[in-house]
């Protein structure tokens, strides 16, 4: 056996120096190892020969590259090229964009552990539209709300967690408990900074999609990504155009939907909670995971493991899941078999929330655009300190401008809204997945809104499969949720 470290991601500066200390660029492109791999399915010669005979020659790999990625469509090979972007100051509302790929990675700046300065984002859209003045201001307004509010609730988290802030290690989880309520008050153009991994396959997508997006700034930050990418690797970054992706909002779509649905009247859902509905689920769901995990565990087809499973009673079925779930520790994955039911959820959630819901990639999220008409969402903290109506004053306001701008340019409306401003968000998940958000997000160290969202989705699911989901809980609940289950005889 052999096994060999045929590269890894290096910093842009470091290959830099490289070069100006005369290294061939080419020699550095990530093209090379896609060719290599690409030759593995037709050459017997051993992968770090073919690396070698790649290196050797730059231009006859990407010709390959070219040949097997894009002319016989075995584009599996450009996901051995990646690609690492730093992108700074793109605003709130494009960065839900840019992180909508499933099979991308992203570190992004968090706002509840790093107080916001008032750097945002001017969109294009509004400059031609000449409501830059009024933009300027309400989003003065937004972030001296933010400051307003960080500071009282900074006091109050002080004074109510007196004993934690005695000591000065607590202090940066108080302030950030202040600042992850007070960001309700801040801009969707808010600025932030995020680092993108992809590779070139789902890197040349995300491209497509990002340069056909109704937004200026999306758009703007697409055609970077290709600049970059292509500079170094052309022969994998090629098709670069707009897709005629299916649009869940064209004209045609809206229309037939007024006409069955009958005008967007919205529907205010005040306070803090926003809504979960359990909107579909599997009838006999436990069954199905349970014959699954029997499939699995046999040589019987499928049919025969539902069969057996259907006949049987709760207790033998109870025998199953533990079975599966006795040897999961709290940072396990259930098995596979878990898959196989889904989950579809309707939910109201602030951006705040959206935010933070739209990471989990091993879901289907699909979302409506931000409404006013759906309310905003009021941290308690902010009610208990009194300053519900500063919330308030702001979030109207920023609904007034969403509606001004919204007459115009329907895309560009939300930079005008807050983070406790509400879209609607159809997401469907497997139990496996839901396992994972309840890990996450319902753990003590969650933020408070989306830790009761997923309590609710959890709550909700668990009515329908309560074998499959009986270990599903945040991971610091998990050794007390598990000897619970398995303590009774
Ligand atoms: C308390 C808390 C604080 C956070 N703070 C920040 C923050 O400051 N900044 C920030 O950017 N994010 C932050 N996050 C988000 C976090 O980093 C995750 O993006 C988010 O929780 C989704 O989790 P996931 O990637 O495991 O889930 P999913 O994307 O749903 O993936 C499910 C599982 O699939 C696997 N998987 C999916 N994609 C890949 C892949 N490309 N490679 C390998 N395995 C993969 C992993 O096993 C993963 O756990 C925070 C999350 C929590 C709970």
């Amino acid at each position: 056996m052999r096994v060999l470290l045929a590269g890894y991601n290096v910093d842009a500066e470091v290959i830099a120096e490289a070069v100006s200390r005369g290294l061939d660029p080419d020699r550095l492109t990530p093209e090379i190892l896609s060719a290599a791999y690409a030759r593995i399915s037709r050459n017997p010669a051993p992968v770090d020969e073919l690396r070698a005979q790649a290196r050797a020659e730059v231009a006859k790999a990407r010709a390959s590259n070219e040949q097997i990625v894009f002319g016989l469509g075995h584009a599996s090979v450009a996901e051995h090229a990646v690609f690492n972007f730093d992108l700074m100051g793109v605003s709130r509302l494009a960065i839900e964009a840019i992180e909508a790929f499933r099979l991308c990675s992203y570190t992004e700046k968090s706002q509840r552990y790093i107080r916001l300065d008032d750097d945002l984002v001017m969109p294009e859209e509004l400059r031609a539209l000449g409501l830059e003045e009024r933009f300027r201001e309400l989003t003065a307004y937004q972030h001296r709300s933010y400051d307003l509010l960080y500071e009282r609730l900074r006091e109050h988290v002080f004074e109510k967690h007196a004993a934690l802030a005695a000591e000065k290690a607590n202090r940066r989880t108080l302030e950030g408990w202040a600042k992850e309520d007070a960001r309700y008050a801040t801009s969707l153009a808010v600025e932030g900074q995020l680092g993108l991994t992809a590779n070139a396959r789902t890197l040349e997508h995300a491209i497509r999609r990002l340069a056909g997006h109704p937004l200026a700034e999306v758009r703007a930050v697409g055609a970077e990504l290709a600049r970059l990418a292509r500079a170094v690797a052309p022969s994998l970054i090629r098709y670069t155009e707009p897709t005629a992706a299916a649009n869940a909002r064209s004209p045609e779509l809206c229309r037939l939907a007024t006409e069955l649905l009958g005008p967007d009247e919205g529907q205010t859902l005040p306070g803090a909670a926003g809504s979960v509905q359990l909107v579909a689920a599997p009838k006999g769901g436990d069954q199905t995971v349970a014959a699954a995990l029997l499939h699995g565990a046999s040589s019987a087809p499928w049919d025969s493991c539902e069969e057996q499973v259907r006949a049987l009673g709760a207790a033998d079925l109870r025998a199953i899941f533990d079975a599966a779930l006795a040897p999961l520790g709290p940072h396990d994955a259930p098995p596979r078999a878990f898959e196989l039911v889904a989950l579809r959820f309707d939910l109201v959630i602030s951006a705040s929330c959206f935010a933070q819901l739209k990471r989990h990639r091993m879901a289907t999220l699909l979302c409506q655009p931000y409404d006013p008409n759906l309310g905003f969402t009021i941290p308690p903290a902010i009610s208990e300190v009194g300053m519900a109506g500063e919330l308030e004053g702001v979030a109207q306001a920023s609904a007034r401008l969403h509606d001004a701008i919204a007459e115009r340019s329907r895309a560009a409306a939300p930079y005008a809204l807050t983070q406790a401003h509400r879209r609607r968000v159809l997401v469907e998940l497997s139990a496996r997945e839901l396992y994972h958000l309840a890990r996450l997000r319902l753990d003590r160290h969650a933020q408070w809104e989306i830790r009761g969202i997923a309590e609710r989705m959890v709550g909700l699911a668990r009515q329908v499969l309560p074998e499959t989901l009986a270990l599903a809980c945040g991971k610091d609940a998990f050794a007390e949720t598990r000897a619970r289950r398995f303590a009774s005889p």
